[in-house]
């Protein structure tokens, strides 16, 4: 197939879909990214990479965070894990609270707010005052990218305006689902999401989860299959929060999106993708990226579908 040339009919495509949706401004700092940004990295288990656009352009990865903190806690807890956080779609919004007073503080999924605050708060009880640290080496393990670290602009534009996610950890404290003290995990949670990087890095970071959880260069074994498995299912099902049925509809990959315009997405046995446009559609999903991957599946038939 000639990625390339289907890469260029999508920017071409997606143009006329710039003067739709808006930039996420309840973290004002994110209110300056360039509305007009487009980028797309596509790269095989074969090692084959084609990118269009601003591909070496960082942006906060924000929730597409939520895949690989949730991968590294799995490695340590299963059972546990799944006590303290579901595995169904939640049908609301990402930063919701309304299902936790009804499932005594237990979050649907790992992929919405709540469900990785308590990930997070997992990580905290295995690697302490580490965690961050942990997290950003793992991040540096999968994108085989040394050079990744946190914008510190974000990072304290979050903890001053978060107050969402504030309300979200101390009601889970309340029905004792959150173990560790709520600023530790409150700031662990906002800095993985103010983690900065660009299509190229994040589309090679998601090679192991098309590859049964085996990073297919190194062939180190990141996750068992199984989990492996499991990670991409919760992205299918929950990886874009209310509209996780709608992009499951138009695109037909496992993904996940976050607020800083960054989608994801796993071609099983083959490909990860990623693509950034930082302007939003009412569910807090990039517009022209979830558009840019559904023209992606039409035209090369590589939905799971
Ligand atoms: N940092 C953001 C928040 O917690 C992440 C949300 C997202 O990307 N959907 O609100």
């Amino acid at each position: 197939m000639d990625f390339n040339t289907i890469l260029q009919e999508i920017q071409e495509e997606i143009q006329k879909y710039f003067t739709k949706g808006k930039l996420a401004n309840y973290i004002p700092m994110l209110t300056q990214a360039n509305e007009s940004d487009f980028a797309m990295s596509i790269i095989t288990l074969d090692n084959e990479e084609h990118h269009i656009g601003c591909s070496d352009k960082k942006f906060s990865i924000q929730s597409i965070s939520k895949v690989f903190t949730f991968t590294l806690a799995l490695e340590y807890y299963s059972k546990e894990l799944y006590k303290r956080v579901g595995h169904e779609p939640s049908g609301n919004p990402f930063n919701s609270l309304v299902q936790l007073e009804y499932e005594s503080g237990t979050p649907r999924n790992p992929f919405i707010n709540a469900g990785a605050i308590v990930t997070t708060d997992c990580l905290t009880s295995i690697y302490k005052n580490n965690a961050f640290d942990e997290i950003l080496a793992f991040m540096k393990k999968v994108s085989h990218e040394e050079n990744i670290t946190y914008d510190e602009d974000i990072f304290i534009s979050e903890l001053g305006h978060g107050f969402h996610n504030f309300a979200l950890i101390n009601l889970m404290k309340s029905y004792q689902n959150i173990k560790n003290p709520i600023d530790d995990v409150i700031q662990t949670y906002f800095k993985q999401c103010s983690i900065m990087m660009n299509t190229k890095q994040l589309a090679h970071s998601m090679l192991f989860l098309a590859n049964h959880g085996k990073d297919p260069f190194t062939k180190e074994q990141i996750i068992n299959e199984s989990k492996a498995k499991r990670i991409n299912s919760l992205m299918l099902t929950c990886g874009h929060y209310d509209a996780s049925g709608d992009f499951a509809y138009r695109v037909g990959l496992p993904g996940k999106s976050g607020v800083g315009g960054g989608i994801v997405a796993v071609v099983p046995k083959k490909m990860a993708i990623c693509v950034y446009s930082p302007k939003l559609n009412v569910h807090g999903n990039s517009l022209i990226g979830t558009k840019a991957l559904e023209l992606f599946t039409t035209k090369t038939g590589l939905s799971i579908f």
